[in-house]
């Protein structure tokens, strides 16, 4: 069985290091926020070469919280990429402002440069790009659009710990930038958790504010925020984690070069295309193909575990598609929606598993 994701070989490897932080947090009650927080906080700002962490809940409060701080609310427009994981939308709706779709560039799949100025309306407040999969957008072409038209650049980083764009790191291009630590990502906590990185004290300062009711003090609610708190716990986590972070991104790419390498004379397979100026993380190795769901059965029945990330552009949910932010055509998102299979991607996989697929899909 080749599984796309091996949670528990990774727990394996830091079980060791994590359970006396996690006894140490116990000790102190230090439940919510706290010490390893705080300390992770600052850490993990370093690692993404900014100023500020602030420690959330998980990644869809860290994407709420970030366009609160940026003072984005209803009557305001938000450029975003309709190609994500429908969080990246109904942060945009929680605000109560409206998420306008650009599509994505055909061949890296992240949110196109080129449609963003036919897109901008007087009441376009910011732009979130999502950096789909581990690869950056092009940040330098959308920060550059946004600094032209004096708009805010959230980046939607919950795939893209330490991927890197021209060698800067994610987080660092946009005002603030939203990363999850969910499980399955890149650096996931045990349980929920999230992160919002900026350079901007002001806005960092915000959304410490709001992400603990607004308050500045206890009971001097200035903000009106709600709770999105960091427990003490994914704290002490992630500050372990975060250690073996580069490590197994660099796993990571020996995999997808492994992959590209071997499957790159397959017909009928089309290859993720990685930018000149993009160094990606692989949080998901993605590829197309015609018949995706036969293939993915086909690879099931050989116990090879892919999966599809994601299965619909977010305007065609079910839950989106009546609504008016809605009636767009998207036909780049939506031919990647309708072909796209994700194979397996672990820094737990061996060669020897990574070659039993690239062995079935030549197959
Ligand atoms: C996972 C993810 C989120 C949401 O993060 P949660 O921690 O699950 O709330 C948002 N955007 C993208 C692109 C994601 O992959």
């Amino acid at each position: 069985m080749v599984k796309f994701l091996n949670l528990a070989k990774l727990y394996e490897e830091v079980r060791e290091d994590v359970l006396p932080e996690i006894l140490e947090v116990l000790d102190k009650t230090q439940y919510v926020l706290g010490d390893k927080v705080a300390a992770f906080e600052k850490d993990f700002a370093e690692y993404c070469q900014t100023e500020q962490c602030v420690g959330v809940s998980n990644g869809t409060a860290a994407l709420h919280v970030a366009m609160q701080s940026c003072g984005i609310g209803p009557g305001d427009e938000v450029i975003t990429t309709p190609m994500s994981f429908m969080a990246t939308t109904s942060s945009i709706l929680m605000c109560g402002a409206t998420p306008v779709y650009v599509d994505i560039d055909p061949k890296t799949w992240n949110l196109d440069p080129a449609g963003i100025e036919k897109a901008i309306t007087p009441k376009t407040k910011a732009i979130l790009p999502v950096h789909l999969y581990g690869q950056m957008a092009n940040m330098e072409s959308i920060c550059r659009i946004a600094q032209k038209h004096n708009l805010l650049v959230i980046e939607d980083a919950a795939q893209a710990h330490g991927a890197t764009w021209k060698g800067r790191k994610a987080g660092s291009w946009g005002d603030m930038a939203c990363f999850s630590f969910y499980p399955g990502k890149n650096l996931g906590a045990f349980g929920e958790a999230g992160g919002i990185v900026s350079c901007n004290e002001l806005l960092a300062a915000r959304a410490r504010s709001l992400r603990d009711w607004g308050q500045e003090g206890k009971y001097n609610h200035v903000l009106p925020g709600g709770n999105a708190r960091m427990e003490g716990i994914q704290g002490a986590v992630l500050g372990v984690k975060l250690k073996h972070l580069e490590r197994w991104t660099a796993r990571r790419r020996d995999i997808a070069a492994m992959y590209l390498n071997e499957l790159s004379g397959v017909s009928r397979i089309v290859l993720p295309t990685v930018a000149p100026e993009a160094n990606p993380v692989w949080h998901i190795f993605a590829v197309q193909t015609e018949d995706r769901l036969t293939l993915q059965e086909e690879l099931k029945d050989k116990g090879i575990d892919a999966s599809i990330h994601y299965p619909q552009a977010i305007h065609e949910l079910g839950c989106y598609k009546d609504l008016p932010f809605a009636q767009v055509s998207m036909p780049v998102s939506e031919h990647h929606a309708r072909h796209e299979l994700s194979l397996p991607m672990c820094p737990m996989l061996t060669d020897e598993e990574v070659m039993i697929v690239v062995r079935r899909l030549k197959a």
